[in-house]
């Protein structure tokens, strides 16, 4: 039996900055994870890998706009070979950190055999590990949906995840899903040329974003890429070298086919085998309180598993917050505050969001004043002649505190961080207005658009 103070069952943002944190405080920390490297599905298969995609089609884009050149037929194979190379270094990098911060790392999975007993299962050993502390860091993995043919679809991880099955550009696309992978990915793809399709079951995309920020994001898409609403996929089926899926469309059956059909309708949490005999679970999440910790004291759980947040930023502040509890003793010293975590969506063009919108402060009855800056006005969006979009900033009409804000456009990703900070901060809108943000760069942007009140 090996004795741990602090277990962290996941190596992904979840996982490791906690570990670290708390192996730099003098704590004995196993983490395990069975990919055998850190930065969890995020590194692997999810946000690195797929903005690495997104900055070359956005090259590609931009040099076809600009430069009036095409990119070469091995231009996603050579995307794909650098999106590798970008994982690697990240992989080599976290293990650097893994030897400075002292953390012991073990590729294994592990099993929950009660609330402060564990199984570590290596390729070739088991461990019995026993912990003080132990932090559930398990993630998500991808969920098809149950319709007939879904073996028959692809997934982001053929696409995103280290050593892709997918390293052809496919000529013709179909993406079943409205969420932001399948968005994120249409644009992309569309970008590079591949003709694209996308069948969004309702007559809404992008649920979880605020309908005014989505209108405006679809009406600036590509009209190039065929977005199809209410439009619920029936099946999935083979066509000679070819896969459709059928959709039906008011009271008839149609079918759209290309050289795959890429279903992104969701993710389902993953928990480590045996946690649900001590610990009742939330549709397969895990709850915790605002301070990280189950329903059972001493165990924790962090980032997506927990069903809160998919960001793995929030995953990283979340880890820290259990960190910090830890090192507390168990108390809870720290909260997460969900509201206040930036939420970029990486499409053409990206958007960006924080907080208070108006669609959630017309449910919680806040009154909102708005300020907002046309990038039709932005030196940059000029520049690259992208001029779809804006900076909008909400304040609470009481306080004239910022509480929430979204961007449209090119930078939006970026922009967004500072009026994130803002809202944190509890900053006012005359603190934006008097801020000499720098030019000529977007975020300045968050200056006009304060100023446009006063
Ligand atoms: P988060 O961002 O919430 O940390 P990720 O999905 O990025 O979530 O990472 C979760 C990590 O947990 C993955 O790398 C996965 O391999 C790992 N994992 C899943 N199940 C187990 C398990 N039973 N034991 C150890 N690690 C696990």
């Amino acid at each position: 039996m090996t004795s741990v103070d602090v277990l962290v069952i996941g190596g992904g943002g979840g996982g490791y900055p906690g570990a670290f944190r708390l192996s730099k405080a003098g704590y004995s920390v196993m983490m395990v994870d069975p990919k055998g490297v850190l930065g969890g599905n995020c590194l692997y298969s999810g946000c690195v890998p797929s903005k690495t995609v997104r900055e070359m089609c956005l090259l590609a884009a931009r040099a076809r706009r600009f430069l009036r050149i095409e990119p070469p037929n091995s231009f996603f194979r050579e995307v794909q070979k650098h999106k590798d190379e970008v994982q690697e270094i990240r992989f080599e990098q976290h293990r650097e950190e893994i030897e400075e911060n002292g953390t012991e790392y073990v590729k294994g999975e592990v099993q929950v055999k009660g609330p402060r007993n564990y199984l570590v299962k290596t390729e070739d050993k088991e461990l019995e590990v026993s912990a003080r502390y132990a932090v559930i860091a398990t993630g998500t993995e991808v969920e098809r949906p149950p319709i007939p043919g879904a073996e028959l679809a692809i997934t982001s991880d053929d696409i995103f995840s280290y050593r892709p099955s997918i390293v052809d550009l496919p000529d013709e696309l179909v993406i079943v899903g409205g969420g932001y992978i399948a968005f994120e990915v249409a644009s992309m793809l569309n970008a590079l040329g591949t003709k694209v399709h996308v069948l969004v079951r309702s007559d809404r995309a992008l649920r979880e974003v605020d309908k005014r920020l989505v209108d405006m994001f679809l009406a600036a898409l590509d009209k190039e890429i065929d977005v199809k609403f209410n439009a619920p996929t029936l099946a999935i089926e083979k066509r000679g070298s070819r896969v459709a899926a059928i959709y039906s469309s008011g009271s008839t059956k149609n079918e759209v086919s290309g050289q795959h059909v890429l279903v992104a309708t969701g993710r389902r949490p993953v928990v480590p085998k045996g946690l649900e005999a001590v610990l009742q679970l939330n549709r397969g999440f895990v709850p915790t309180n605002d301070g990280m910790e189950t329903a059972i004291p001493g165990l924790f759980a962090t980032g997506d598993v927990t069903g809160k947040s998919t960001y793995f930023h929030a995953a990283v502040r979340e880890s820290l917050v259990a960190a910090h509890n830890i090192m507390a003793g168990g108390t809870m010293i720290d909260y997460m505050n969900l509201r206040d975590i930036p939420v970029a969506i990486f499409t053409f063009p990206p958007m960006a969001y924080v907080g208070i919108t108006p669609e959630l402060a017309s449910k919680i009855g806040i009154r909102l004043l708005e300020v907002s800056y046309p990038l039709k006005r932005d030196v940059m969006a000029q520049v690259y002649d992208e001029r779809v979009g804006e900076v909008r900033i909400f304040v609470d009409r009481d306080n004239m505190r910022v509480v929430g804000g979204w961007v449209l456009g090119e930078d939006a990703p970026d922009v967004i961080n500072e009026i994130a900070l803002a809202a944190q901060s509890g900053l006012n809108l005359k603190d934006l207005a008097e801020f000499a943000g720098q030019h000529p760069v977007p975020f300045e942007d968050i200056s006009y658009a304060a100023r446009s009140a006063l």
